[in-house]
């Protein structure tokens, strides 16, 4: 999909000073804030669209870089998303990263921090809409306890690396040309340890099993994720852990459709109780409801259980469970049953007041004869 222009999102003129392009996102961002759009599904999307133009408009080099070459100029494959400082505020960091969140300059990366790790977590509908804490066990990289993710051995020191003298990079000659790298020894920092820790061989972080608590909020849905700050693998040489993400999958269930924030259902209705009106019991996920059912009750008629469906996670009203009625044929029936029905067959007269759908078919299908 074609990106728009980022100066077309927030509506200002290309020549736009900083505290027009300021003023402009935030009106934005308060208008297609999720928070105050929970009715809205394309708030987050305009929400975030707005967010990532101001990010790079607002940042001179990235601005630069944009003005020139468009899109191209940015790397895009960096966006995770908004990073707007007061959206994660409002959302923490359970709901960050389902609008997404975190740098979209990948700037986190040049620091030491460890990797995120994804967990998939498959939970019933009930515990979808109702919320349920669940324990989590993942091995990742965890800061050595020994020596408390520095990596070096009690007493030992930092010295000078001697592969590339403590400049942190090695000149390599190739042709004409003489190209700076990173020296892989000291990985840029110019120092290496002495005595490297025994238990994690001077890493600062070994293999370890962990478990945890997650707790999942009511409403989750397929696809949401729920990102635990920093319980993802250790960071290097005492840089930031990395997350968590928990990936949700919801099981299909047996009574239950879902669909968004309402539920769906079918319901057997024997044909007496269709046919002179009755009332039936309708599951719903807080127990059993009973329903009137109106005399003369087709199948496909949707009973409307408001507020039985599920609460929405980002807010807004609960949905609610629609019911399908589905008119059951009695099967095996005995002789003297049959015999009733014969003698109340014998009863109907043909006329549109006791069969107006067949009456209704029958002189569709004449017609489209006749014509
Ligand atoms: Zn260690
Ligand atoms: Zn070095």
């Amino acid at each position: 999909m074609a990106k728009r222009d980022y100066y077309e999102i927030l509506g200002v003129q290309r020549g736009a000073s900083e505290d027009e392009l300021k003023k402009a996102y935030r009106k934005l961002a308060m208008k297609y804030h999720p928070d105050r759009n929970s009715d809205d599904p394309s708030a987050p999307e305009k929400f975030k669209e707005a967010s990532e133009a101001y990010e790079v408009l607002s940042d001179s080099s990235k601005r630069n870089a944009y003005d020139q070459f468009g899109h191209d100029g940015i790397d895009p494959s960096g966006f995770g998303g908004s990073s707007s400082q007061g959206f994660n505020d409002i959302f923490g960091d359970i709901f960050g990263d389902i609008f997404g969140g975190g740098d979209p300059f990948g700037r986190r990366q040049r620091s030491n921090k460890g990797s995120d790790l994804q967990y998939s977590m498959t939970i019933s509908l009930e515990d979808a809409v109702r919320g349920v804490t669940e324990k989590i066990a993942i091995s990742c990289l965890d800061t050595c306890s020994s020596c408390d993710g520095t990596g070096a051995e009690e007493g030992s020191q930092l010295v000078t690396c001697d592969g590339c003298g403590g400049s942190g990079q090695v000149r390599m000659q190739q042709g004409f040309f003489s190209v700076a790298q990173t020296c892989r020894k000291c990985g840029g920092s110019g120092q290496i340890i002495s005595h490297p820790c025994k238990v994690c061989g001077g890493q600062g972080r070994v293999d370890k099993r962990k478990t945890l608590s997650v707790k999942i909020p009511a409403g989750v849905d397929t696809g949401d994720r729920i990102r635990l700050s920093g319980e993802g693998e250790a960071g290097i040489s005492g840089g930031p852990s990395g997350d968590l993400f928990v990936q949700i999958k919801v099981l299909p269930h047996d009574v239950f459709e879902r669909d968004g924030k309402h539920l769906y259902c079918e319901a057997p209705i024997s044909f007496i109780d269709a046919t002179l009106g009755g009332e039936i019991q309708i599951p719903t996920l807080d127990g059993k409801v009973k329903i009137k059912i109106p005399e003369g009750t087709q199948t496909g008629k949707l009973f409307r259980l408001r507020g039985k469906g599920i609460s929405p996670i980002r807010g807004g009203s609960t949905g609610d469970l629609l019911c399908r009625a589905v008119i059951e044929t009695p099967q095996n029936l005995s002789k003297d049953q049959k015999q009733l029905l014969k003698q109340f067959q014998d009863s109907i007269t043909s006329n549109s007041k006791q069969n107006p759908l067949r009456e209704e078919w029958f002189s569709k299908v004449k017609s489209f004869f006749e014509n």
